[in-house]
């Protein structure tokens, strides 16, 4: 979306991808392997009974013990032996220190896999976190004296996470928590966006700690970050931000900008610059993961994270994230536009594997039908 017209009110110019809600997340090198994580039949040392890989509740002998937090959204419990504490919490999701380091390293990794002439126009912009956890959002932009950024909300980087989580789950056990935690989601969007936790089955930890839904949640996760993320630097890249930018690399953003900023969007939403930078940072994430060691990123995450949000104003129209939605084309749209532009990536990159290329365990990024535009023939199936 593109924002430089409302430059006089906000002293800002943003240009992003919205969407709204609340979540968790994670960091660590993308090419280290998750370990495993094994949680032995009594639980984990360390870990009360009754917490996901804690002991299990109702033992004979064990009193139950109060003020245990419920699961989800619980912090992190560091040092618990065979976890990684700093990549996943005893809940199974993504911890949010892990998720903007890893987001960054993604980051990095797109601009580094640019064409140089592009490269060199985004290789200093910084990648800013705005703390808000009730906005789901991100942005391309710059601040008062033209210097640019790309902003992700805390509230995106948990919904990313939520969404990994559930939908990992689902591919891993052939569950359905997923459309179980966006009718939830979408009943409860009235008035004020609301991040939810997920439904209580999901994080029962034979399933939440699995290695194999672990695993694909960190992949779907890099996916899905790498597609916000990529969408944003093509905004910079491809010049939507106009003359209102041209300060240079290194901008800041102050609390509660991207608040403000989101309310004010909806009429300034350009439906051609959008789908160029979903067609550019789609083509740019693909790209960037055929550098990666083991699993090469597809578009099944940003696919992931467009569906999702359509689910949830399909489910409740009048809903506050419905109002979000508008501040970016229609889902259809950029579904459309992020298929097509994966299905010709593949047709131009013959040998190149995407989604289950490595050992990632996935599923393999499934062949997808190629639509026709009207006027414009159809490519070849391969
Ligand atoms: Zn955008």
């Amino acid at each position: 979306m593109s924002v430089r017209s409302f430059r006089k009110v906000l002293g800002r110019s943003l240009l992003g991808m919205a969407a709204l809600v609340t979540g968790a997340i994670f960091v660590s090198s993308a090419a280290a392997q998750v370990p495993p994580i094994p949680v032995p039949p009594g639980g984990i040392p360390g870990l009360p009974p009754g917490v996901p890989g804690g002991a299990p509740t109702g033992v004979p002998g064990l009193p139950p013990i109060p003020g245990i937090p419920a699961p989800g959204g619980t912090p992190a419990v560091p040092n618990i032996p065979g976890m990684p504490a700093t990549l996943f919490s005893p809940t199974g999701s993504l911890l949010m220190p892990a998720m903007k380091d890893e987001t960054k390293k993604i980051y990095q990794k797109e601009i580094d896999a640019l064409a140089a002439t592009k490269k060199s126009q985004v290789e200093k912009i910084p990648l800013l976190t705005d703390s808000s956890k009730e906005e789901v959002n991100a942005f391309a932009g710059c601040d008062d004296s033209g210097k640019t950024f790309v902003v992700l909300t805390e509230g995106m980087y948990q919904m990313l996470d939520l969404m990994s989580q559930c939908r990992a789950t689902d591919e891993t056990f052939g569950t359905n928590y997923c459309d179980e935690y966006l009718k939830e989601l979408a009943k409860q969007q009235e008035g004020k966006a609301k991040i939810l936790p997920l439904p209580p089955g999901l994080l029962d930890p034979t399933k939440s700690l699995d290695q194999k839904k672990l695993k694909r949640q960190r992949q779907l996760f890099q996916e899905a970050a790498g597609y916000v993320v990529g969408h944003e630097l093509a905004h910079h890249y491809m010049g939507h931000l106009g003359s209102a930018c041209t300060g240079g690399p290194g901008g800041t953003m102050k609390p509660g900008d991207a608040v403000k900023l989101i309310k004010k969007v909806v009429p300034a939403v350009n439906q051609i610059n959008e789908s160029q930078s979903d067609s550019e940072g789609i083509k740019n994430l693909l790209d960037a993961g055929q550098n990666e060691a083991d699993y090469k990123w597809s578009e099944a995450g940003g696919l992931m994270v467009i569906e999702f949000f359509k689910k949830l104003r399909d489910l409740n129209p009048s809903s506050v994230l419905f109002t979000f939605m508008k501040t970016h084309p229609e889902p259809e749209v950029r579904v459309f536009v992020v298929k097509q532009t994966a299905n010709l990536w593949r047709m131009q990159h013959p040998g190149a594997v995407t989604g289950n290329g490595g050992t990632g365990g996935g599923p393999t990024a499934p062949k997808l039908p190629i639509p026709t535009i009207p006027g414009i023939p159809a490519p070849a199936p391969k």
